[in-house]
């Protein structure tokens, strides 16, 4: 099937790349499919392969060796990331046409694993996506490089559940650049760390083994940012949710993960509002979040999904006493959020500039916290910035 909408034949040489969306079921399909590839790539030269014959990939390879990368079906993700690969300043024809928003050219998303072994009763992703499955070590390395090599200043590491990267095909050693690495988050993160672009884990559930990664992030192999959603405070809500339930642990860590790379800042997202939280609950939340200092914090009231197990508790909230705890919620935070934020006035620190006058420091993933604001700057470069003034969310300085 060629790639509809993208171009015709007869303009593939007007466009800066080629995405050729295949079909595998039957073989008329196949050779179909074969010559549109074979169209493409004499016409135009740069071709991506996608859709059902690209699990065929020896196939297309023996005949097509010049493809530039080749996916499976449904796998937007790895076309986008080939996109970014090969093609470092995509245009609105291909967004528009693809229907996904491409990232700036110099920050992208790594997909390091699809699904999640655990079943938080408030979530249906394992439900949709189904139990986790890591993508081999090697190919994620091999992406990396890619986009690095194509421009990429910063790879912003994402899964359902980051650090349970390699469980499933229990740590199994792959390859990358004819070394042994094992498929596991530490060993990861010590290779992403090497490409010499920025690194940020998001979505880190608090497993024991986290620990492994502050050293790194102490030493400035990756940036010094965790983004752990702790969900909630109070043990009997937490065992409700499904979660790890020992909040008294989690600040101890949290202690420990600061003692240890002082400059770490962690994210976290909390849900209020779950059903059967009392105001005892609450208020241990709110007791938590004082104690734990959290650098950014994102804060959700509980709504039923269809088809999650937690609808199927006991005494939901009304809706009035979720907005109630969600304002409470933000009010406690934002005056800690302002406080830490005012601590670095007068700090020089490094950003990368998303746009002129705006960049991201290491405390600031894109899209979800707070900015640096300062005069100046070009897409993509990294500057430092002396921090004049503090917002609640935001900072304000100069380039140097
Ligand atoms: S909330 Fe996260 S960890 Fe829990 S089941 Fe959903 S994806 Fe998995």
């Amino acid at each position: 099937m060629r790639a509809e909408g993208y171009e015709t034949s007869k303009q593939y040489a007007h466009a800066d790349l080629v995405i050729v969306n295949t079909c595998g079921f039957i073989d008329a399909a196949v050779e179909e499919s074969l010559g549109a590839i074979g169209e493409a790539l004499a016409e135009n030269g740069k071709v991506i392969v996608t859709g059902c014959l690209g699990v065929k990939n020896d196939l297309i390879r023996a005949k097509h060796p010049a493809v530039l990368a080749i996916t499976g079906p449904h796998d937007t993700p790895a076309v986008m990331s080939a996109v970014h690969a090969h093609l470092p300043k995509p245009h609105d024809p291909y967004t528009d046409l693809i229907g996904v928003k491409l990232t700036p050219p110099h920050y992208a998303y790594l997909k390091i694993a699809e699904g999640c072994n655990h079943r938080c009763s408030f979530c249906i992703i394992p439900s949709m996506r189904g139990d986790l499955v890591s993508r081999p070590i090697g190919e994620v390395l091999q992406e990396a490089e890619n986009l690095v090599k194509a421009g990429v200043k910063e790879l912003l590491v994402i899964s359902q559940d980051t650090s349970a990267y390699g469980v499933d095909v229990k740590y199994r050693t792959g390859f990358w650049q004819g070394r042994p690495l094992k498929t596991r988050m530490t060993q990861l993160c010590e290779s992403l760390g090497q490409l010499g672009a920025w690194v940020r884990l998001h979505y880190v559930y608090p497993y024991p083994h986290v620990d492994e990664v502050i050293p790194m992030m102490a030493e400035g192999k990756i940036l010094p940012y965790l983004d752990v959603p702790f969900q909630h405070a109070s043990p009997r809500i937490l065992k409700l949710m499904k979660r790890p339930a020992n909040a008294e642990k989690v600040l101890e860590r949290i202690r420990d993960w600061r003692a240890a790379c002082p400059d770490i800042t962690i994210r976290s997202t909390f849900i209020v509002g779950f059903p059967g939280e009392t105001e005892e609950d609450f208020a241990q939340l709110l007791s938590f979040l004082k104690e734990a200092q959290l650098d950014r914090v994102g804060c959700f009231e509980y709504s039923p999904v269809e088809g999650a197990a937690a609808n199927a508790l006991p005494d939901p909230l009304p809706h009035e006493v979720k907005r109630h705890r969600k304002e409470q919620f933000m009010k406690t935070q934002e005056a800690i959020s302002a406080n830490k934020l005012k601590r670095k006035v007068g700090r020089t620190i490094k950003v990368l500039v998303d746009e002129p006058g705006v960049g991201r420091s290491s405390a600031d993933a894109p899209e979800i916290d707070g900015v640096v604001r300062f005069k100046g700057g070009k897409a993509g470069e990294f500057r430092d910035v002396t921090v004049d003034r503090a917002g609640e969310h935001d900072l304000y300085g100069r380039l140097q």
